[in-house]
């Protein structure tokens, strides 16, 4: 290791084991220590980013073999940066899907933008703790200040607020957590939640999660556009209400994984005024289409719900590891969190402080506050509100696309619903197929469209039907690919049996 002037030996006479005389500090980074590893990572981080397009969509030959070259002792001594960090890229990094690439159509795709992964070492190096307002109040005000943003962006009130999670699953499993203290209390086993047929599957798990029978979650029968119906979710609750049940909440989609619906929010806001009851708002995808106007139209309603889930990893182009949960009225936050152990007495605050561990089930945790104001401070909001109507654009034009494919045998394109957000959702036709085979020719497909590599879509089940989807939310998928992708979809029709 270099040689370090705090490291020499002072003079005085200090008794006891050389070590102590002499400590190690291998593992204290100077600055110019730090900027060697960091050109060391950077020599492999550059050309990534900027060969991305040339990527592979996908890389699933020989997965289980590399993934088990992983497995290694634990070494006691330590490789250089340049050894460790060129088999992480060249050999670890590759297999399995390339979800930061521009053919990464899957699930629900973001890209992840490189501004926060830069403010994620910033925040790993000052490493400063911002659970409480004293211990770090101009950081903290900063992640109150990202949190205020997205509260004005749903349009909530003042007393309005939420914090950062590591994602949407963590931001449902908190709304219904909170739902149940504030509706219920302690006593809570007759309580019932509602949401569609079309919910992401966390919210059940949350249900489970937050102490609930998974009995008492109501899955209620969406619409040909798979929007939760009005009606059924009524009877459903008049239902309940005479068997001694106590409806509890009502978990509404803005945006589902499966299409992108967007269930009538205020109908349902009307709804849990009319019984009581909590609404949550399941805006993991869809969220963040309220910077366009065609989202704002799309949710209306939704400053109405009680609490409300966002995944900035998601329509916010983050690379994965943020998601959000807001609250209408913070004091609800306050009222099931607040607790405080000896070792941590009440700490000092300012007339707009925030202790994030008052409102939240984190104690100690990442400043993931950083992540996502650095980017919207270096861009503004603008070019986000671009981009997500790029993406719609995009959605539109791709199924009018898909609807005009065809072959010679007579396949055609079905696509399952008018995409309301970034989903298209198509299966194949065949004449005179029955609907099994339907789902097995659409499997083949799917397996035929993503070998090509330019592209990799997953599928879903549709009314009971194998179908499927094309979801544009990668910050870096624009036309070029998309046109990609439809040429695939033709090459992969073509090439069926
Ligand atoms: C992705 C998603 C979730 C889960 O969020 P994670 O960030 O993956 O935990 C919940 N609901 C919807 C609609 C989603 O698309």
């Amino acid at each position: 290791m270099s040689h370090r002037p705090h490291g020499q030996q002072r003079s005085r006479d200090v008794a006891g084991p050389p070590a102590l005389q002499h400590p190690d500090r291998s593992l204290e980074l100077t600055g110019g220590e730090l900027k060697d590893l960091l050109d060391v990572a950077l020599s492999h981080l550059a050309p990534f980013l900027d060969s991305l397009p040339d990527h592979p969509a996908s890389n699933l030959a020989n997965s289980a073999e590399i993934a088990a070259s992983v497995v290694q002792p634990l070494p006691a001594a330590g490789q250089p940066a340049e050894t460790v960090l060129a088999e992480l890229f060249d050999r670890w990094v590759p297999p399995g899907l390339n979800a930061a690439g521009p053919g990464y159509l899957c699930y629900v795709p973001g890209g992840g933008l490189p501004h926060a992964a830069v403010a994620d070492l910033i925040s790993g190096i000052i490493n400063r703790y911002i659970g409480v307002w004293y211990a770090a109040p101009a950081l903290a005000q900063l992640e109150a200040t990202v949190v205020r943003w997205f509260c004005d962006l749903v349009g909530y009130p003042e007393q309005s607020g939420g914090f950062l999670t590591s994602g949407g699953s963590l931001a449902s499993w908190s709304a219904i957590v909170l739902a149940r203290h504030v509706v219920l209390g302690d006593n809570f086993q007759r309580g019932v939640l509602y949401t569609s047929d079309q919910a992401h599957h966390c919210v059940v798990r949350a249900a489970v999660l937050a102490g609930f029978p998974r009995g008492n979650v109501r899955e209620v029968e969406s619409d040909d556009q798979f929007r939760v119906k009005i009606d059924r979710l009524e009877r459903q609750i008049e239902q309940d209400c005479r068997e001694g049940w106590r409806p509890l909440a009502i978990v509404a989609n803005a945006g589902t994984t499966n299409t992108g619906a967007i269930d009538d929010l205020d109908a349902l806001a009307d709804m849990a005024t009319r019984y009581d009851m909590w609404l949550h708002v399941d805006a993991a995808y869809g969220g963040f289409f309220l910077l366009t106007e065609r989202g704002q139209n799309l949710m209306r309603g939704i400053q109405r719900a009680d609490s409300l889930a966002l995944d900035p990893h998601k329509s916010l182009f983050l690379p994965f590891g943020t998601g959000c949960l807001l609250a209408r009225d913070c004091e609800h936050l306050k009222s099931l969190h607040a607790m405080r152990g000896d070792y941590l007495r009440a700490t000092p605050g300012g007339p707009e402080s925030v202790d994030f561990c008052d409102i939240s089930p984190e104690l100690t945790r990442p400043f993931r506050g950083l992540r996502v104001w650095l980017p919207l401070k270096m861009h503004g909001s603008e070019p986000f509100q671009r981009y997500l109507d790029e993406k719609l654009d995009l959605t539109q034009w791709v199924t009018a696309q898909l609807r005009a494919l065809q072959t010679e045998r007579g396949d055609r394109i079905e696509v399952m619903a008018e995409p309301q957000l970034t989903v298209a959702a198509f299966r194949l036709l065949r004449p005179n197929l029955s609907n099994e085979q339907l789902d097995v020719l659409n499997q083949n497909l799917l397996e035929r469209i993503n070998a090509g590599r330019r592209v990799f879509l997953s599928a879903t089940v549709l009314d009971g039907r194998f179908v499927i989807r094309i979801c544009v939310l990668s910050l870096r998928t624009h036309l070029d690919r998309m046109e990609e992708c439809l040429a695939e979809i033709q090459r992969a029709m073509d090439e069926l049996p």
